[in-house]
């Protein structure tokens, strides 16, 4: 269960519950008809299931299918899929369902949110980054040129159906870097589950049901708590703090223009390696800990270094984009920093200079 001030809903989680997706969406919402928002990839794959599932809930259903990849978190897409919904008559009780990973997610929810001012909306997250971090939590949105996900709306789903047996047909590179959120989840307030991950993640990542679906109920466990107390991100010790690694991994991904060199989750392991070596470069953070970061990290295959990319980055490209991305107060950049392994905080201490540096250090030209 997620439990917010002004509502609360669950997140079910299991192998083939897609098959019950429809019974468990009629015991919930009395509707007649949904549109299912799926990326082709996605649709291609597991779309059957789901229509089956509504089939036997008598629920009828329309179904908008869009491009896979980072690029289709566009304001042009969001005008293609609210134009579908519009003309194809959706109704303010006609819920949406996001039938995919966290771009689909992502766009969906913030095209819910808006749509006659906001209709239902269903996640069906079929990556294991969006079972365990971005169908949970109700944020939506979409990428600029500017930077991502710099506009979008908090809101909240209706349920959450996350079925693992989705993620046998996910690519192991996919897989991975979902994994990346689970053990920032860990690093950020939960040596346990970072302990947990160091133990347990190989298996995850040999895609064990067991072991997967422990992690994804860990990895919602997390947020439910993070968000319970902070639902706008309006607190500095709050749902904030689950942007570790997101600054600088962000600014990783706009710069390598989101042509599948770096996933969002790749980016946010060497963003969260990067803020280690930061941290202990500033003497707030014990060497050892950064270490055994970067250890698990490279364990697993997730990027741990710029040096290590195929792509050079330039540093002050890098910080271009940096202070673009939201995180900014007062021109200043607000950091999320670490004093170790699950201890984390919000600094406005970090100097252009520093950053620079640190780039500089780790490969950056
Ligand atoms: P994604 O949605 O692009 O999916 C990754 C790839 O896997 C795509 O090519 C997709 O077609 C394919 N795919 C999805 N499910 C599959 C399956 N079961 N089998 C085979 N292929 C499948 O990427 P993602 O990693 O799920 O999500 C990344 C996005 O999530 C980013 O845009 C990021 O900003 C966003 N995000 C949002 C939040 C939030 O709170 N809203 C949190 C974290 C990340
Ligand atoms: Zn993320």
């Amino acid at each position: 269960p997620i439990k917010l001030s002004n509502t609360s809903y669950n997140v079910h989680i299991g192998s083939h519950i897609l098959q019950q997706a429809g019974p468990l969406i009629s015991s919930l919402l009395s509707v007649k008809k949904v549109f299912i928002i799926a990326d082709e990839n996605v649709a291609a794959l597991h779309l059957n299931t789901l229509t089956d599932s509504l089939n036997l809930a008598q629920i009828s259903y329309e179904t908008i299918l869009i491009p896979p990849g980072e690029n289709t978190k566009s304001i042009h897409n969001y005008e293609i899929v609210t134009n579908q919904l519009l003309e194809r008559g959706i109704e303010r009780k006609t819920p949406i369902i996001a039938l995919g990973g966290g771009v689909t997610g992502d766009l969906s929810g913030f095209a819910a949110a808006t749509t006659l001012r906001g209709v239902p909306f269903i996640q069906i997250p079929t990556t294991l980054l969006s079972q365990v971090d971005s169908s949970v939590g109700g944020k939506t949105g979409i990428n600029t040129p500017t930077g991502k996900n710099l506009i979008g709306a908090f809101y909240q789903p209706e349920i959450v159906i996350a079925d693992t047996h989705t993620l046998d047909t996910l690519p192991i590179r996919e897989l991975k870097a979902g994994y990346a959120e689970i053990v920032k989840a860990g690093l950020i307030d939960d040596v346990e589950l970072f302990e947990w991950c160091e133990k347990y993640g190989q298996y995850i990542i040999q895609k064990d049901q067991k072991y997967l679906t422990t992690a994804i109920e860990k990895a919602c466990a997390f947020k439910a708590r993070i968000i319970k107390n902070d639902e706008y991100e309006q607190n500095s010790k709050g749902r904030n703090l689950l942007n570790l690694g997101h600054s600088l991994g962000h600014t990783l991904e706009a710069e390598l223009g989101y042509d599948g060199r770096m996933l969002h989750g790749e980016a946010v392991a060497l963003g969260c390696c990067l803020i280690f070596k930061l941290c202990t470069k500033m003497g707030l953070c014990p060497e050892s800990d950064t270490h055994r970061v970067i250890q698990h990290f490279s364990a697993i295959g997730l990027p741990t270094s710029i040096k290590g990319l195929p792509t050079k980055l330039s540093a002050s490209n890098l910080l271009t984009h940096l202070k673009h991305d939201k995180k900014v107060k007062d021109g200043k950049i607000l950091f999320i920093l670490v004093n170790g392994i699950g201890k984390t905080f919000t600094s406005q201490e970090v100097t252009e200079n520093d950053l620079y540096q640190l780039l500089i250090d780790d490969g950056c030209i």
